[in-house]
């Protein structure tokens, strides 16, 4: 066990002295990450790790949750009402003439009034309210778009689901002549007359790992040895030393190492398991293969020193761009962890990814008890003495 607290390097303090490797290391931007599992499917493939249940969590498309004995790579998705940046969001303002849903009573005003400019009143003009969305009792199918004939688009839906069944808008607002004013059509410059205004929105994506801190608490607290830190400044697991205590699951801060769970027998079940940053590639200077796989090189493998400048040179040009949230996680020595080998370019709070905002090595208090445990040890003895020197007189 090393130093507990503060920064250092810990390679030499795990006792590498004679010369070694520099620090590595991942820095993933997140900004370009585009959700592909390419990283979790390579991580898999290298290293013999088993599927972790191909559940769907009803939430996203993220199908595993979190980092796990089984998922030593794992891609968020955060889904939020919100633009990226500067970025201009929701199928209506794009123009892109794409279908939305109408209220039933917008179209019936439409057909009654026989005109496109009833509809955009219906709907509020250039927006579609909220209850545009709502699909009220009964239906009518509006597939007019474009330059087709007034209301012959407009045809009943039969309402298969008693108080709801709506409307569909196929109506591709953008192809409408300038100053075309008829049932089943909207002018041009009144894009979202009749279609359901859509909210801003944008995907978070993040492939989270282990952070192999520079004061890991799994390491710190393992009884066996099992896990240990590399030449590289890594921290690994031997399964074959590894004993199953559990010791090291609470201890991690992220929530990373875990047993794996499964039939007696299986492989590695009842250890303890997690990323090793591909620690056999790295003896033959092979990048890990999760980065190796990436397609976007939202994962970024190197020497720990050179990643973060790198890091905090991209964050300044996304500031520049017009992304001010943009800010590294886990990049700072001065951190609960020491600073992680593996961090992050976030979009948002770090709550928001499922990362905690302030991990601290359980650790680093360690000394601090100690030393109050031995004063208390002394003041306790000095009383048992004080009390034989009483009794003699
Ligand atoms: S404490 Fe957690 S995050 Fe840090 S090296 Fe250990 S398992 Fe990885
Ligand atoms: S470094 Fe290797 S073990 Fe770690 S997540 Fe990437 S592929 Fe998996
Ligand atoms: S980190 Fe790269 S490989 Fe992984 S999901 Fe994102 S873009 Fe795909």
């Amino acid at each position: 066990m090393g130093r507990l607290s503060g920064p250092l390097d810990p390679t030499a303090d795990a006792g590498w002295t004679d010369e070694h490797p520099r620090r590595v290391g991942f820095f993933t931007d997140t900004s370009i990450c585009i959700g592909c599992k390419a990283c979790e499917v390579a991580c898999k493939e290298w290293n013999h790790v088993p599927e972790d249940g191909l559940n769907w969590t009803g939430q996203s498309y993220d199908n595993t949750g979190a980092l796990g004995a089984s998922t030593w790579r794992h891609v968020a998705f955060v889904e939020q009402p919100r633009p990226l940046g500067d970025q201009v969001s929701g199928v209506t303002r794009a123009d892109l003439g794409m279908p939305a849903v109408r209220s039933a009573a917008e179209v019936r005003a439409a057909s009654r009034d026989g005109s496109g400019q009833a509809r955009a009143d219906a709907g509020g003009a250039g927006t579609a309210g909220p209850g545009a969305q709502v699909l009220d009792g009964g239906g009518l199918l509006d597939l007019a778009g474009g330059s087709r004939g007034p209301s012959a688009g407009l045809a009943e839906v039969p309402d298969t689901h008693p108080g709801s069944g709506g409307v569909l808008d196929m109506a591709l607002a953008g192809q409408v002549p300038a100053g075309e004013v008829s049932a089943g059509h909207v002018p041009a410059g009144q894009v979202s007359a009749g279609v359901a205004e859509r909210p801003d929105f944008r995907w978070l994506m993040s492939s989270d790992v282990c952070k192999h801190c520079t004061h890991a608490a799994c390491l710190d607290v393992c009884p066996t040895g099992a896990l240990f830190r590399t030449e590289f400044g890594t921290v690994v697991v031997q399964g074959d030393v590894c004993n199953g205590c559990g010791y090291c699951v609470p201890a991690c801060p992220y929530g990373v190492i875990e047993r794996r769970e499964g039939p007696k027998g299986d492989a590695a079940v009842g250890t303890a398991q997690k990323c090793t940053l591909c620690y056999d590639r790295l003896a033959v200077d092979e990048t890990p293969a999760c980065a190796k796989a990436c397609p976007t090189q939202s994962i970024q493998f190197g020497p720990l020193d050179e990643l973060r400048e790198r890091a905090a040179a991209r964050v300044d040009q996304l500031h520049d761009a017009g992304v001010p949230d943009a800010r590294l996680y886990g990049e700072s020595p001065g951190d609960g962890v020491g600073g992680a080998g593996a961090f992050f370019l976030l979009l948002d709070d770090p709550e928001v990814y499922g990362l905690p905002p302030d991990p601290q090595v359980c650790t680093a208090e360690l000394p601090a008890m100690y030393r109050s445990m031995g004063l208390a040890a002394l003041g306790l003895l000095a009383g048992v003495v004080a009390a034989f020197a009483g009794r003699r007189r």
